[in-house]
């Protein structure tokens, strides 16, 4: 349980992405979030759906599919930027998470329509490396 809620913020980002994409529905989150290593019932994605919904950052309209009521939910203004902002903070925590590991240099930055600006140039990339071995020399 721990575990879940700390990656719970990762899953609402998860949906809210893929809200901002196309009209998705619970079954259809459940399979793409398992993917992903998510294992998640009904009963833990709804009340999460619903959570969204409460706070404005998505909307919900039924549709029937087959002869069965589907709950379709879509990403609201407001979720986009709230998506938006959580992506610049992803970034951020994803450099700093792979800081030793990434090969290539995150030097850059993604802005709020979330373009990613990547300072990797193989020029910039040696100036990258540099940097630290100069201020160590310097101690
Ligand atoms: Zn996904």
């Amino acid at each position: 349980m721990g575990e879940r809620n700390l990656l719970s913020g990762l899953i609402r980002l998860h949906i809210l992405h893929h809200a901002a994409h196309e009209p998705i529905f619970g079954l259809g989150i459940i399979e793409e979030l398992g993917q992903h290593g998510y294992k998640l019932s009904a009963g833990t994605l709804y009340p999460i759906l619903h959570g969204l919904e409460k706070s404005g950052y998505v909307s919900s309209r039924t549709e029937l599919v087959a002869g069965r009521q589907r709950r379709l939910y879509v990403i609201t203004e407001s979720g986009k930027s709230v998506l938006a902002l959580a992506k610049t903070k992803v970034w951020e925590l994803f450099r700093e998470l792979f800081e030793d590991e990434l090969r290539f240099s995150t030097a850059g930055r993604v802005d709020e329509q979330g373009t990613v600006e990547l300072a990797g140039t193989s020029s910039s990339r040696a100036a990258v490396k540099a940097k630290p071995r100069k201020r160590k020399a310097s101690l």
